[in-house]
């Protein structure tokens, strides 16, 4: 059973220090989250997921990592100075603010139920910036509000320098800054948040059939990871819903504890963006004069094998990271009740037990060695020793856990989805044996410590 309510997840994601609230100390940020010694690792495993299955595992897509901050011209011929709004009204009697299309009734205020709203207006969400020392308009710029951008400005570089030809994509991870009216869900709307994203360059003619390549390759790549197809729901966008550049779009909608929401959006851009940021001075009905850095001068076309110059169509599958967590994380979570005797010494009080089922591959920590006892030289040396042996494998991060006694270490590292520990006790010292001990069954077994780098490589090879 997944979790039945968001606060399940905070609360553990607080409590063994997966995610905190940003700048909590000044009475934090809203919208804004740091994430802590074990977000960071499965955000990293989330994006190096990604990255296997997007770029190294195929032939034709390549990798960027560019800057964050664009000029004004990128984002006025994107259409997102114009476009990237969302409908903002206010409540005259208590100033709160709404996004009028996700209320569940416009007329009404959210926070006080008045019913003196102002008329609905245009709010842009992009964070506009002022960069380098001049103070005019030459020096605005905006924080990304999609990484995608960049990957267009650099589509004619990737090109140029690896000999690509429709199709082949551009990947890229990185930030996204979108100053939402209104951050709610945890982690699921933020102002700063993750990009996983690929654009796909096709043949104009051929994107139909690339979209729908795209949708069952992602639907594949979340069952990977431990989010069912069954708990996903494809929505083929409405027309009058689609976004400026977009000619239809699939919304992958996760079944979260709020309800189904976008984990998501695999749109078809056409040639919209490659063609708006290839237009010049004269294009655009603009002289250098007036308006210095104001257009491209870089057409963005394929060439076919004929050599006639095209601009390309463009498949983009894009999925934030935090998103993402979130829902691998709800599907992984589970209460189960505890078997009466578990362990060394079961936790008194708790006769449930909260696991996190995550795949291997995604677990924040491979393995936890446990010394039974912290105050025994020869154990904690050979418990450190150990730890040392297997952080060489690669694997990922292996900890030495030394607080509580095992059976609360077992407790935690079910929390936080551990699926081995391997406890060091007095026979180790004896006969060079340990104990592993697998967070799913429970089950327990014993293991000469020359055997184990071998039986560690071979559970992550088969677990992913
Ligand atoms: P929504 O309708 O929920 O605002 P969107 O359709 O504007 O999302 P896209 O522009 O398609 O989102 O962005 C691609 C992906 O980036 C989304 O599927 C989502 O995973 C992620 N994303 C977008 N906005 C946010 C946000 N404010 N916080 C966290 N992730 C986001």
């Amino acid at each position: 059973m997944p979790a039945t309510d968001m606060s399940q997840l905070v609360s553990l994601c607080q409590r063994r220090g997966f995610i905190f609230q940003s700048a909590e100390i000044y009475g934090g940020m809203k919208g804004l989250y740091d994430f802590g010694p074990l977000g960071v690792e499965l955000k990293n495993n989330i994006k190096a997921s990604w990255w296997r299955s997007m770029v190294h595992e195929r032939d034709d897509v390549e990798g960027l990592d560019s800057a964050i901050i664009g000029p004004a011209v990128t984002f006025k011929q994107s259409g997102h100075a114009d476009t990237f709004n969302d409908p903002l009204t206010e409540c005259k009697k208590c100033k709160a603010r709404m996004r009028t299309d996700k209320m569940a009734d416009p007329t009404v205020c959210e926070s006080c139920g008045s019913k003196e709203l102002m008329a609905p207006r245009a709010f842009n969400m992009m964070f506009k910036m002022q960069y380098g020392p001049t103070e005019d308009s030459s020096s605005v710029a905006y924080l990304r509000p999609e990484t995608a951008q960049h990957i267009f400005m650099n589509f004619k570089n990737v090109l140029d320098t690896t000999n690509r030809r429709p199709p082949f994509g551009i990947a890229q991870i990185g930030k996204a800054y979108r100053n939402e009216i209104i951050a709610r869900n945890f982690i699921f709307r933020v102002r700063e948040f993750e990009q996983m994203e690929l654009e796909f360059f096709v043949v104009p003619g051929e994107d139909e059939k690339w979209h729908e390549y795209w949708l069952e390759e992602r639907l594949k790549w979340w069952e990977s990871i431990g989010v069912p197809r069954s708990k996903i729901k494809i929505n083929d966008v409405p027309k009058a819903d689609l976004a400026h550049y977009s000619k239809r779009t699939f919304d992958l909608e996760y079944e979260y504890p709020h309800g189904h929401d976008e984990v998501e959006g695999i749109a078809n851009r056409t040639d919209y963006d490659l063609g708006n940021h290839s237009k010049n001075q004269s294009e655009l009905n603009l002289t250098a004069k007036v308006h210095p850095n104001t257009a491209s001068n870089t057409k963005l076309t394929a060439q076919t094998l004929e050599g006639k110059h095209y601009v390309p169509f463009v498949i983009e599958p894009s999925a934030g990271v935090e998103r993402c967590m979130l829902a691998v994380m709800n599907e992984a979570y589970h209460e189960e009740p505890l078997p009466a005797k578990e362990g060394q010494a079961p936790d008194a009080q708790s006769e449930t037990r909260i696991v996190l089922k995550l795949k291997p591959f995604l677990a924040p920590i491979k393995a936890a060695v446990i010394p039974l006892a912290r105050n025994k030289p020869e154990l904690m040396a050979l418990a450190t020793q150990t730890k040392a042996t297997l952080q060489k494998l690669g694997l990922g991060r292996i900890l030495l856990e030394t607080s509580g006694n095992v059976g609360k270490a077992y407790r935690k590292h079910d929390e936080v989805g551990t699926p081995l520990c391997v406890t060091v006790d007095f026979q180790s010292l004896e006969d060079g044996t340990v104990t592993i001990r697998h967070r799913d069954t429970m089950q327990q077994e014993r293991l000469s410590l020359a055997e184990l780098p071998a039986y560690l490589q071979g559970f992550y090879r088969v677990g992913g």
